[in-house]
């Protein structure tokens, strides 16, 4: 079953894989780049960032030398930015100890922060060509369905059993293209719910597809549903009230503030928050000396500053900012915030 396996795969994703842009490169800092923003990450949400990312940072060195708030920037809006401290940070001991070269084998990469088991087989497989089999909840989906494993989708026992066959697979030619294959499948016929099974290269073989219904491999997880965080209870209060003291206790401003103008939700895997925006008409010279004042009770030397919406998007502020501002965008021309 292998051999024919891996050449349906394979042959399926020579011919129907998408053009992303770290697919055109053979450099193993750009496809480290793209790991690390692909986590928890939808490509189609990665692609802008990643072009810019390489612009800004071409090389591991650039990205060493960068200053933190630079590379924050870079990153802002991709969220988990966890992941751009610990690139930085990585980038640093590439250069120190690796004479700023992506190390090959898997205990230097693991050394990084940042690189865990499914990053460095990625890299490993990707990059450098090596049968390293990097197995996340995709390839465990579409293996345990192929194979027609039993167990929770989290379990150590499925995994266990997805890996020996993941290792088994990657064994042969094309370690990276089998490694990309496998997330491709995952990605656009393998779906979490109701699979392209009539599309897919695996279908004869799969064991899911045979049984009738391929959605029941894996079992679901025993995970908590994320928490739900409805803006009343972070305010305490009505919306409408929460928004006038926040008003008043941050901008001194007596308008009364309108809205809600948009409303939207933003969940993590963690958070399921809905979020009201409002808008504030600021008399520029109360803003002024709010500004003034912010810097006055900070030494003289505080970060606070009026931006506009567009140098707003290119500072490391949090996605949920950057939606309020394209949801205010949308009601209306905004003037500046803070
Ligand atoms: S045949 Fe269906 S269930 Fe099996 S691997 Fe393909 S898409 Fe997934």
């Amino acid at each position: 079953m292998t051999r024919g396996l891996r050449a349906s795969i394979l042959a399926w994703y020579t011919e129907h894989r998408r053009d992303l842009p770290w697919r055109r490169s053979r450099d193993p800092y750009a496809i480290w780049v793209s790991e690390v923003m692909l986590q928890q990450t939808r490509v189609e949400t990665v692609i802008p960032y990643y072009q810019r990312f390489l612009r800004r940072f071409p090389k591991v060195g650039s990205l060493a030398r960068a200053r933190e708030e630079d590379v924050r920037a870079s990153w802002s809006g991709l969220g988990y930015y966890r992941r751009a401290r610990h690139m930085h940070a990585a980038a640093q001991i590439i250069v120190r100890e690796h004479a700023a070269r992506l190390p090959s084998n898997r205990d230097a990469l693991l050394s990084l922060p940042g690189i865990g088991d499914y990053t460095a087989a990625a890299i490993e497989s990707i990059a450098f060509g090596r049968p390293a089999a990097a197995v996340d909840g995709n390839v465990v989906r579409v293996l345990a369905r192929i194979y027609g494993l039993e167990g929770r989708r989290d379990s150590a026992r499925l995994r266990r059993a997805v890996t020996e066959r993941a290792v088994t697979l990657i064994a042969g030619p094309r370690a990276g293209d089998w490694t990309q294959a496998l997330m491709e499948l995952g990605a656009r016929i393998c779906l979490p719910r109701d699979p392209l099974c009539e599309r897919c290269p695996a279908a004869r073989l799969c064991v899911a597809r045979r049984s009738g219904a391929p959605d029941r491999f894996p079992e679901p997880s025993a995970v908590r549903a994320p928490r739900v965080l409805p803006y009343a209870r972070l305010l305490r209060g009505p919306a409408s009230r929460a928004a006038r003291a926040l008003a008043r206790r941050h901008l001194s401003n007596p308008s009364a503030p309108e809205g809600p103008c948009a409303e939207f939700r933003h969940r993590t895997f963690s958070c399921d928050s809905t979020y009201e925006v409002w808008r504030l008409k600021l008399d520029p010279e109360r803003a002024r000396l709010h500004l003034q004042r912010h810097k006055a009770a900070a030494g003289g030397t505080g970060p606070a500053f009026w931006a506009t919406p567009g140098q707003l998007r290119e500072m490391p502020v949090r996605a949920p900012t950057l939606k309020a501002l394209s949801r205010l965008a949308g009601s209306r021309p905004p003037s500046s915030v803070v």
